[in-house]
């Protein structure tokens, strides 16, 4: 269209030449002011709120590594959970699941340990849902470092990180800096780091407590968190997998001796001491029905 533009016309080209890169310009303001926009206002609770995300799916047919038979598992894969806590003094994340980065791929490419990861949205995007960026997290919790819950957690690196000793050594060993996923964890040895010893109540009102439940791995923790009217939960880890393995009291072979029969112990105790319900973050019964992010549970 300018080179159309004639002598008589300049004037006119000239005016809409300058009146398109306005509205290019101002388009380009519009857009990041959109963005800016749309990341709602970070949510202010007078009582601990409790969101929970989907990080991903497992798909996995061999429950006999969890001391289980086909037949005995209704269903043998596996929902990832990621958890935040917005208590009124500070946020708290436990678990950063699957890698974002997995979002879009192949499946072929997606295989760890015979597991098929499946991942549509990313942790980042739900809490921008909500109104949380990975800067606003105070405190990050992983309930272990295997890699279907450390998948993002070097995002979260600017948080106050609170880690068991065995698992801290583990994950920053000659070994680990060798796997794959290291690097999705890697900035947390930079982090301001709080190392634990026992169960801890974070904000120091009893509502939000790390649960020392070593065995799946010697630093594995659960978190108790009391919500006034959903009552308390204990979000398990990896104490358990499968809810079956409850009924019907099976475990991995290689745990007896580790300590997950002294954890899961220690957490029906507290469970009937309290009423609280215990929430199998990789039971996919758990996973289709629990109410996720943007809904919460307070
Ligand atoms: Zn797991």
């Amino acid at each position: 269209m300018f080179a159309k533009c004639g002598s008589v016309r300049k004037v006119r080209c000239g005016q809409l030449l300058a009146l398109l890169l306005l509205g290019l310009a101002a388009g380009a303001t519009l857009a990041r002011a959109s963005f800016a926009a749309e990341l709602p206002p970070l949510p202010q609770v007078s009582s601990p709120r409790l969101y929970v995300f989907d990080c991903g799916t497992l798909i996995n047919n061999k429950p006999e590594d969890y001391n289980l038979k086909r037949e005995e598992v209704k269903d043998t894969n596996m929902g990832v959970t990621c958890y935040l806590v917005i208590h009124p003094k500070g946020l708290l994340i436990y678990d950063t699941g699957l890698s974002d980065r997995l979002v879009g791929r192949p499946l072929y490419e997606n295989v760890v340990d015979g597991y098929g990861q499946i991942k549509f949205n990313t942790l980042i995007g739900q809490l921008a849902d909500i109104g949380v960026r990975p800067v606003d997290i105070d405190y990050l919790v992983l309930s272990h470092y295997h890699w279907d819950h450390i998948g993002n957690a070097n995002e979260f690196a600017g948080a106050m990180w609170l880690v068991y000793k065995g698992d801290h050594d583990q994950m920053f060993s000659k070994e680990a800096r060798a796997y794959a996923w290291f690097n999705q964890y890697s900035a947390l040895e930079k982090s301001r780091t709080t190392v634990l010893k026992g169960d801890r109540d974070v904000f120091g009102d009893g509502t939000v407590v790390i649960l020392a439940t070593p065995g799946h791995t010697e630093g594995h923790c659960s978190l108790l968190v009391r919500l006034k009217n959903t009552g308390p939960v204990v979000l398990s880890g990896d104490l358990y997998h499968y809810a079956e393995e409850r009924g019907l009291n099976r475990l991995p072979e290689e745990e007896k001796a580790m300590g997950t029969v002294e954890s899961r112990q220690k957490i029906d105790e507290l469970l009937q001491r309290t009423g609280a319900k215990l929430w199998i973050g990789h039971s996919m019964d758990f996973f289709r029905t629990v109410r996720k992010s943007p809904a919460w549970y307070d």
